[in-house]
């Protein structure tokens, strides 16, 4: 046998032992005989690295460091899920697609709801080749180095599948995983994690992949992306990849009708706990991927799925103190802190109590004891008091009247419905998180500064606003607690670096009250420049399509600060994107403006998201579902039968993707 082939046979022997191990949950050899095998294997490569391959099992057991986490958009977004919470929600939901797809012929797909982070696993070739975060669903993080240590997650394809797809699922912590991981760390003295799926998102982003090897993450998949039309129902297509390696959960169900989903649903509210993993809910999809494709999708979720969540689980503690938190627009939260206490699967020591509106419709006090329910968000609410065991003489809670940070006296304006620290520029916390926010991925993205380092250059008295960031040396941070020449360095590039970053991020990154960063896309859009949104007077704004009062307002009073003003003056002297970059104006156009349009089918000289791109350059709207205030449909091929009988029977008009080349070219 030549060295190749010894290679090729334990490549394929190593590979087969991982699929039974960790996928079967069925060894068939030792832990030695293994790694006897991986061993002579590492050995092989290291001699011959001319046979080098990314996915060969020796690439698992991780070593390689991510300092960054280069972000990378998805080739297909990635949606959130519609929510339900009864009987009747789901039934709502079967009558509106019933509607849609003009039958009540819908078989459904009935998945757990795996609790965890969602990846996206890209193949070419039936090879692995990139992992991806969700993050926002339109961009993540590629996590690949640190995912490939999940054994678990095939790396080479074996059997008949689709050669190039998206491979989507939930990158998860057993329960007992998880209580052994915190047992070793309360063990060497560390805080246990606080539960398993927060932990299983951080380990994603360890930078050694080696830590994350160490740790019993795992990989539920629940979705196949890809062009090649080769299932036709999404129970066809997971059945196919679970043959060919991945771990697709066994719960998976073909409901023949809602009322075997509704069956499903009750048995697994109550099989739940058995389960090694977590799950908050149930997920029902339509089967059939045609009709899939013809429901298509709202702005944030597929019409052809949604999550039933399972009732959130409730507890009894004490209160034992309410403290308050001073978020970067100066807003007030009520924080109340808890006895201790375990609470579907981890331990709850804070709540949120949202605000002073809150707290006396509750009528909560110290030593109260409460009930903490845990639905989906990471933070735990407090839903109730026992009266009947507060304590004698108990004091009604008297709200906040300072600044736990600054002592300034709170405001609270009417029609607000938190208390605000007015000191915006004088308050510790406020000026932290504007900073911290400015530099946020989705904002100006600056690597190599973190949210602690902002705090302490703040300390320091190296900076009180962003634009002090620009004015950083190297000289000044090196002397700083924990910090090398080499990060410091990293820093400074990467402050440089933000320069480049588009206009519409810049205008989100200022922290202005209210402009998020849908409403930044919209006002860069239309402004162009900077100069041009803070002349701009109240009425000019809220003529702006889904520009309302508060923002317009909101825009008034920062655009007319003396200390803002001279900010963004700075801003610009360094060299930020102020206005809109000349390519950007070049490959805009108002052909199709104020035109509206649907996109349906599959095309072929650009793809979906090119295409609905190239509308929205040119001034036009896509919409994903057809009314009467369409005006165009672009079809590409396998356009959904009941879309174009939609289309016809409201006379819209249906072109081709050469037409519409025509129509922006
Ligand atoms: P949400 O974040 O609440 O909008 O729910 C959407 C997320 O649920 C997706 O991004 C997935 O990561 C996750 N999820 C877990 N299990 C499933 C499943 N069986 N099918 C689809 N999504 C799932
Ligand atoms: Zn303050």
């Amino acid at each position: 046998m030549s060295i190749k082939e010894r290679i090729e046979t334990l490549r394929e022997e190593l590979r087969k032992h991982n699929y039974n191990y960790y996928v079967l949950d069925n060894a068939t050899i030792s832990d030695f005989e293994f790694d006897m095998k991986l061993k002579e294997l590492e050995k092989l490569e290291e001699e011959n690295p001319q046979f080098f391959d990314a996915n060969s099992p020796t690439q698992r057991v991780g070593g390689g460091i991510t300092k960054n986490f280069e972000t990378v958009t998805h080739k297909n977004r990635m949606y959130s899920l519609d929510n339900s919470y009864s009987k009747e929600d789901l039934l709502d939901w079967e009558k509106r697609i019933q509607k849609i797809l003009g039958t009540t012929e819908i078989e459904y797909t009935c998945e757990l709801k795996y609790d965890g982070a969602s990846i996206n696993l890209t193949y070419e070739n039936g090879q692995f080749v990139k992992a991806v975060t969700r993050g926002d669903g339109f961009q993540g993080d590629d996590v690949s180095t640190n995912i490939k240590t999940i054994k678990s997650i095939p790396l080479v394809m074996d059997g008949d599948f689709v050669s190039n797809f998206e491979m989507r699922g939930e990158i998860i912590l057993p329960l007992d995983g998880f209580e052994k991981m915190n047992e070793q760390r309360v063990a060497e003295g560390e805080e246990p994690y606080r539960n398993p799926r927060n932990t299983a998102s951080g380990s994603l982003k360890l930078q050694d992949s080696a830590e994350v090897a160490k740790r019993p993450l795992d990989c539920l998949l629940y979705q196949v992306v890809t062009d090649e039309r080769k299932y036709s129902s999404h129970a066809a297509s997971l059945e196919a990849a679970r043959n060919v390696g991945f771990k697709v959960p066994k719960t998976m169900i073909v409901a023949k009708n809602i009322e075997e989903v509704l069956a499903f649903v009750n048995e697994w509210d109550e099989k739940r706990h058995d389960l090694p993993y977590e799950t908050d809910g149930v997920v029902v999809k339509v089967n059939n991927l045609q009709q899939q494709e013809e429901l298509g999708y709202t702005s944030k979720s597929p019409r052809w799925a949604v999550a039933y969540k399972f009732k959130a689980e409730q507890v009894a503690t004490i209160l034992n103190e309410i403290t308050y938190q001073v978020g970067r627009t100066g807003a007030i939260t009520p924080v109340a802190n808890l006895e201790p206490v375990q609470l579907a699967g981890t331990i709850v020591k804070r709540a949120s109590l949202h605000n002073a509106d809150q707290i006396e419709k509750l009528d909560i006090r110290i030593n109260d004891t409460v009930y903490v329910e845990k639905g989906g968000e990471i933070i735990p609410k407090i839903i109730a008091v026992d009266f009947s065991k507060r304590p004698q003489g108990s004091q009604p809670t008297q709200y906040a009247t300072h600044c736990p940070e600054c002592q300034t006296e709170l405001i609270r304006t009417e029609g607000d419905a938190k208390h605000y620290c007015p000191n915006t520029y004088g308050c510790a916390p406020q000026i932290t998180g504007r900073i911290q926010h400015f530099i946020s991925r989705k904002a100006m993205d600056i690597d190599g500064l973190g949210g602690e380092t902002v705090d302490l250059l703040r300390k320091e008295g190296l900076i009180q606003n962003y634009a002090d960031l620009y004015d950083l040396r190297v000289e000044q941070i090196i002397p700083l607690e924990r910090m090398a020449e080499k990060s410091a360095q990293n820093m400074i590039d990467g402050i440089e670096k933000s320069k480049q970053i588009p206009f519409e991020k810049v205008l989100f990154a200022l922290g202005i009250r209210f402009v998020g960063e849908t409403v930044a896309k919209k006002l860069a859009k239309h402004f162009k420049s900077i100069d041009n949104l803070m002349t701009a007077d109240f009425e000019t704004l809220i003529a702006v399509d889904e520009i309302g009062d508060k923002i317009a307002e909101s825009i008034v009073e920062f655009s007319n600060d003396l200390g803002n003003i001279q900010l963004i003056d700075r801003l610009k002297s360094y060299g930020l994107q102020l206005q809109v970059s000349e390519e950007d104006l070049a490959n805009q156009t108002d052909k199709l403006q104020g035109k509206v349009f649907v996109v349906s089918g599959v095309f072929h000289q650009m793809s979906r998201n090119e295409l609905k791109k190239a509308i929205e350059n040119n001034g036009g709207k896509v919409s994903s579902s057809i009314s009467k205030k369409t005006d165009y449909v672009v079809a590409g091929d396998n356009m959904g039968p009941s879309k174009k009988t939609k289309a016809e029977d409201l006379g819209v008009v249906i072109i081709s993707e050469e037409d519409f080349i025509g129509m922006i070219s």
